[in-house]
């Protein structure tokens, strides 16, 4: 009985490896390292797609014909394999370009939800998202935050004077000048039209002063190139508020880095006011 019983355990371990299991065990590695070398390549993922199942195919046909001896039962046995694995690879791969397509679509829809048609940095409304969240982290961390309001100056002229496609290629380049003015974790937007706006984040009314100033002199002194390569210079005006030294309630500091911005205008353009609430 004991005898009976040690005879099963062992057939239990080595009976079931065959020659064709194997083969299958081979061919299983072969297409495991293959997936992962192909995920390497530079392409589309629908041709990593497309190259895989090539591979698979053909790793499985070469261990069908090591493993099955006999001509005639290894030719129907490749065919009704090469027939179901077109059709099953056919449905999959439709079904993948229908799953990258929306994936595309998605990530092209939140790129339009979120960022300028034109300057290519936020919008408005991420603006607004942004400015929500930030002075909810800034009361929690205890932290300073300021904002600038940057609105170009007599803009109106530049289109009438150049063409709207020249007003378009100066707010492309302010943006770009915005961008690499500031921090690398402030948030540049385009709030409409030619006004811009930057959230200062963890930052004092006098280091805001400073950056807006920075920009101010940086706008001041570029020439902005036009599609004739023709040169043209512009000027900006800067109004900036700044939490808790300048403006007590956060929620009001859009307001009154407006009020701050309106001031600039009416005191000559070209400058930065920083509000002050206790004036
Ligand atoms: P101020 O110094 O008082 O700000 O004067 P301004 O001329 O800059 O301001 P105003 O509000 O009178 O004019 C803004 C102009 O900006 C008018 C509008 O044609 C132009 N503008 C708004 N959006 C765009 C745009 O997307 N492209 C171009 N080229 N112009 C735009
Ligand atoms: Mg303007
Ligand atoms: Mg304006």
């Amino acid at each position: 009985m004991k005898q009976l019983s040690n005879c099963k355990i062992v057939s239990f371990f080595f009976g079931g490896v065959s020659s064709a299991s194997f083969i299958a065990l081979i061919a299983a590695i072969v297409i495991g390292f293959g997936f992962g070398a192909i995920t390497f390549f530079k392409i589309e993922r629908i041709r990593k797609m497309i190259y895989a199942l090539l591979f698979m195919m053909l790793v499985v046909i070469a261990s069908f014909t090591i493993a099955v001896k006999e001509t005639g039962i290894l030719i129907k046995t490749l065919l009704v394999f090469c027939v179901s694995y077109f059709l099953v690879a056919y449905f999959i791969l439709k079904y993948a370009e229908h799953i990258i397509e929306t994936i595309t679509n998605n990530q092209k829809l939140k790129q339009e939800a979120t960022k300028d048609y034109l300057t290519g940095i936020n919008n408005v409304r991420e603006f607004d998202r942004n400015l929500n969240s930030i002075t909810q982290m800034t009361i929690r961390k205890e932290e300073e935050l300021s904002l600038l309001f940057v609105d170009i100056d007599f803009f109106k002229k530049v289109n009438d004077t150049y063409g709207h496609n020249a007003g378009d290629r100066v707010l492309k380049s302010l943006a770009q000048i915005l961008l690499e003015t500031c921090r690398v974790y402030d948030i540049v937007s385009r709030n409409g039209g030619e006004e811009f706006s930057i959230i200062l984040l963890d930052c004092s009314a006098g280091k805001a002063a400073q950056i807006a100033e920075r920009v101010r002199k940086k706008v001041e002194n570029y020439r902005f190139e036009l599609s004739d390569r023709s040169k043209i210079r512009i000027t900006v005006s800067v109004g900036i508020s700044s939490y808790p030294e300048n403006t007590k309630q956060i929620n009001d500091l859009p307001e009154n880095a407006d009020k701050a911005l309106y001031q600039a205008k009416r005191t000559g353009r070209n400058k930065v006011i920083l509000y002050d609430e206790n004036k």
